[in-house]
């Protein structure tokens, strides 16, 4: 039987398209875009029509667009950037539930003396405007906020936001990894300053991401060295990836008024019928305000982990929504921001849906998940406590 993935927040295949974009650009098309001969010429065209396309896609302007390695290096060039183009300025706005690209560059920022504000979230997971409103400094560098969270899908209110730092004269950044190409992005409508988009998390490859800079704002580069990206981002180009995420996107945005509402109806149909069929669940971040893929549930008496273990012995490939790095079995530093206690927290699995998925897999997961939800509770002291005390 084929494995059935619901993690597309990690990763997504790469569509067939995009890769098809790429091939040429790895084979007989591989020439440097910096070079000055023909074939070179093709290769930078191809590099600029993918900006282009890009650019159109967000509302930017191509030049306003610059290609990096990641999302992380998006992330992590806005800050380090925007702190570093302003030496006067020492304090730094983000908010607890941000990914680890922006949260450990602000730790960094941190340890060089940075004053750094993290803004809590209320049990949703959405930032309160009011609260930015009151941080706010003269001597604020920068402001990150996240787009839409990875693991509990919470979209935020952006254009609130962005109306406070415009008012306030602060670049706003904006990781929007997990928004562009599933849910509509527009810079000017949000009065966004800088934000990081990353391939491989809307059918393109891993490896290669993008930062709109907005036209005046002040950011200094993270890499030196060639004159790539006008100067502002050394390195020869990984054109194959350029000229694939561009591809993706294209058909990202063009599938989203058909994908963004199908999605989302696998989306609530696994939330209620979880709810439905599984007694002792929550489900985690906003009911409404979320991403179209993202189903984020915490099971109470149980690892989320020991699940997720039970779920891939049998080729269903989900998520404990946070990263593990340290293979220490430490709660979601966004479930916990979102005051879950230990156990709802350590509890909680995300399953995102992409393209590639049906209402089948909803069956097929339910038909997986019931038994081995019941199976681990049969093994867990507490849930032996909670029933002998007859709890409700
Ligand atoms: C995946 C992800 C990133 C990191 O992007 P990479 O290209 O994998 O480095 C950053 N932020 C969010 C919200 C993400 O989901």
């Amino acid at each position: 039987m084929d494995a059935l993935y619901l993690d597309n927040a990690a990763t997504t295949r790469v569509h067939p398209k995009a890769l098809a974009a790429m091939m040429p650009f790895l084979e007989g098309n591989f020439h440097n875009p910096s070079s000055v001969y023909g074939p070179a010429r093709v290769v930078r065209q191809a590099i600029d029509e993918a900006r282009s396309q890009i650019a159109g896609h967000i509302n930017a302007r191509p030049e306003e667009i610059f290609f990096t390695g990641s999302g992380t290096e998006a992330d992590n060039w806005a800050l380090h950037g925007a702190v570093a183009a302003s030496p006067a300025k020492r304090h730094i706005i983000t908010t607890a539930i941000e990914h680890h690209g922006v949260l450990y560059a602000c730790r960094a920022l941190e340890k060089r003396g940075f004053d750094v504000t993290y803004l809590p979230v209320d049990a949703d997971g959405l930032v309160n405007p009011a609260d930015l409103a009151d941080a706010l400094r003269p001597d604020t560098a920068v402001v990150s906020v996240i787009m839409a969270n990875n693991e509990v899908g919470t979209i935020q209110p952006l254009a609130e936001i962005g109306a406070l730092t415009r008012k306030n004269n602060t670049p706003l950044h904006t990781d929007a990894v997990q928004s562009v190409g599933h849910i509509p992005v527009d810079v000017d409508a949000l009065d966004i300053d800088m934000l990081a988009l990353s391939a491989h998390k809307f059918y393109g490859p891993n490896g290669i991401g993008a930062l709109y800079v907005r036209k005046g704002t002040p950011l200094a580069p993270l890499l030196h060295g060639g004159a790539q990206e006008r100067g502002r981002r050394a390195g020869t180009e990984n054109v194959a990836g350029i000229v694939g995420m561009a591809a993706a996107l294209n058909v990202a945005v063009a599938e989203m008024p058909r994908e963004q509402p199908r999605v989302t109806a696998l989306r609530d149909r696994l939330m209620a019928e979880i709810l439905e069929k599984i007694p002792h669940t929550k489900p985690n971040g906003h009911p409404t305000r979320r991403l179209p893929g993202n189903v984020n549930i915490s099971f109470r008496f149980i690892e989320g982990e020991s699940l997720l273990l039970h779920l891939d012995m049998q080729k269903c490939y989900a998520s404990t929504g946070s990263a593990c790095s340290s293979g220490a079995l430490e709660p979601s530093h966004v479930l916990m921001a979102m005051g879950l206690p230990h156990g709802l927290a350590n509890g909680a699995l995300r399953f995102s849906f992409g393209r590639d998925n049906t209402e089948a897999d909803i069956d097929r997961l339910m038909a997986i998940l019931v038994p081995s939800v019941e199976r681990l509770r049969a093994m867990s002291p507490l849930y032996d406590d909670f029933v002998k005390k007859g709890e409700k």
